[in-house]
């Protein structure tokens, strides 16, 4: 190799090693951040879905009988969201970065309430596919069942925030898909238990 191209490929090692080691400190805003940073959150994903699942079984009463797939939103998507469950391929999207919230102490805290969310949409679709029945449809009101669910086991395991407080929620606002939602399906899960109750509301929808 020329001396030459061997000097311009050692420099650029040095360089772009240097720039993975300063975004990775800094949590700089280039291209190779976000790769380091989908790394770091892929890892602790992995981590803690399998915590989030057991503790869900024994909080909840639950058996789940396989695993969702894991991934992150792309650097380059424009969604606000901070998770969302894909059901046509069984696979939980996480943000790489949450924004920082005072009722966290770490971001991993912050993505722990959202997989714990998300966990609720997958078992929503173990659920449908045992009783051979689609998943809510994308209508008002299979989407506030599928989010009231998913909202209910969010905060069975984070009852410390408590996100919905008071039966307040105006029927038909995008918030209530989340809150009116959660209303709606708290006096079955808690009275039927979550395994038949998700079931009982499930076979039900319209
Ligand atoms: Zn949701």
């Amino acid at each position: 190799m020329p001396t030459r191209l061997k000097k311009f490929l050692l420099e650029g090692g040095l360089f772009l090693g240097g720039l993975a080691a300063s975004t990775a400190i800094t949590g700089g805003t280039t291209f190779l951040g976000d790769i380091i940073r989908k790394a770091r959150v892929e890892h602790a994903m992995h981590l803690s879905l399998e915590e989030a699942m057991e503790a869900q079984e024994k909080e909840l009463g639950i058996q789940y009988s396989s695993k969702p797939s894991l991934s992150t939103f792309s650097p380059f998507t424009n969604s606000q969201s901070s998770g969302e469950y894909h059901p046509w391929s069984s696979c939980i999207l996480l943000r790489i970065d949450y924004p920082s919230d005072p009722r966290f102490k770490s971001p991993l805290e912050r993505m722990r309430l959202t997989l714990d969310h998300e966990l609720g949409h997958f078992y929503t679709d173990i659920v449908c596919q045992k009783l051979g029945i689609p998943y809510p449809s994308s209508t008002f009101t299979g989407r506030q069942l599928s989010e009231g669910i998913a909202d209910y086991f969010m905060t069975r395991m984070h009852p410390e925030i408590f996100l919905h407080t008071e039966r307040g929620c105006e029927y038909g606002t995008e918030h209530d898909l989340y809150c009116g939602g959660y209303w709606r399906v708290k006096p079955f899960l808690d009275e039927m238990g979550v395994e038949k109750g998700v079931e009982h509301l499930l076979t039900r929808q319209k």
